[in-house]
């Protein structure tokens, strides 16, 4: 009898805040790779889910951009502007683990418990236990084990094992938004789970997140993903890509110039893929190159 091949989904999950940069060209370099790798399936969905940071034009481009470089998903593209009664589907099925939060950013950062890695203060727990009289509700967050019982764990497939305390280290951290929006943190853990997401590939920027997303996983009794997290990008002064230090976007006009911009990709990733004469031999090469490196 022949031996049924895993199920591989993986996917590509940009923020149109702006166009495509050499970091976050990487991210979808290696997840494409991994996909190919694994002979799976690869999707693309557009976290559009903060509106307020949404670029005029960004999302297309993107789109644009991916089969220029020989990058084709499956299926259709997903949305996270168009699936916000998933999430609030999912909020409500967190039921007593979540709860309103009154607090505004100022009286946060004032308990001065520090911050999360993402750079947001730690909660200090004001609304644990209801809203104080005369607060009305601006954000919903999740409450996270106390001290003791808040460890989550994983291994990452490149980073190895990783540990993080919930309480400590991220606080009862935020679902939704003062200004409306779900937070990334519920939407892609309900995309993932949605889309049937097997293997999630991306930035180290997001190493940190994990856990607080395999926490909300085993809340919502969704499975946990693998996670690849790859190194990110710097600019000369050390500060990861991206629009606010001014990141330049990718353009690709001809073949050769998508061959060189992989080839780019490839030589940060620290796979070998010789002098390849077109796009796709460069795929062929890249993608036995990433399952001597990633795929047992
Ligand atoms: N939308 C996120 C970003 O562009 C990526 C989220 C993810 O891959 O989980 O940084």
């Amino acid at each position: 009898m022949q031996v049924q091949p895993e199920r591989y989904v993986g996917r590509f999950a940009p923020s149109p805040s702006g166009l495509l940069h050499a970091g976050s060209l990487v991210a979808a370099v290696a997840s494409y790779l991994d996909a190919r790798a694994h002979h799976g399936q690869w999707l693309v969905r557009m976290e559009d889910v903060d509106e307020g940071r949404v670029a005029a034009g960004a999302a297309d481009a993107i789109l644009d951009l991916l089969p220029r470089l020989g990058m084709q998903w499956d299926g259709e593209v997903v949305w996270q502007s168009r699936r916000k009664h998933l999430y609030q589907a999912a909020f409500e099925r967190l039921g007593a683990h979540a709860y309103p939060c009154g607090c505004n950013r100022r009286e946060i950062a004032d308990s001065r418990l520090g911050v999360a890695p993402d750079g947001a203060a730690i909660y200090p727990g004001t609304c644990r236990h209801g809203l104080p009289p005369g607060r009305s509700m601006r954000s919903l967050r999740v409450r996270v084990p106390e001290p003791g019982m808040d460890a989550i764990s994983f291994a990452d497939r490149l980073a190895g094992p990783v540990i993080q305390h919930l309480a400590r280290d991220a606080g009862d951290f935020v679902l939704r938004r003062a200004d409306g929006f779900w937070a990334y943190q519920l939407a892609v853990v309900v995309d993932d789970a949605q889309q049937g997401v097997t293997d999630v590939v991306r930035g180290a920027d997001l190493l940190d997140s994990t856990p607080r997303q395999i926490y909300l996983q085993r809340l919502l009794g969704v499975p946990t993903p693998r996670y690849l997290h790859v190194p990110v990008v710097r600019n000369a002064d050390g500060d990861k890509l991206s629009k606010q230090t001014g990141a330049t976007a990718v353009t690709v006009n001809s073949a050769g110039e998508a061959l060189a911009v992989l080839q780019q990709c490839a030589r940060f990733l620290d796979l070998d893929v010789c002098s390849c004469a077109d796009v796709p031999s460069f795929w062929a090469a890249a993608a036995a190159a990433w399952a001597r490196r990633f795929v047992a």
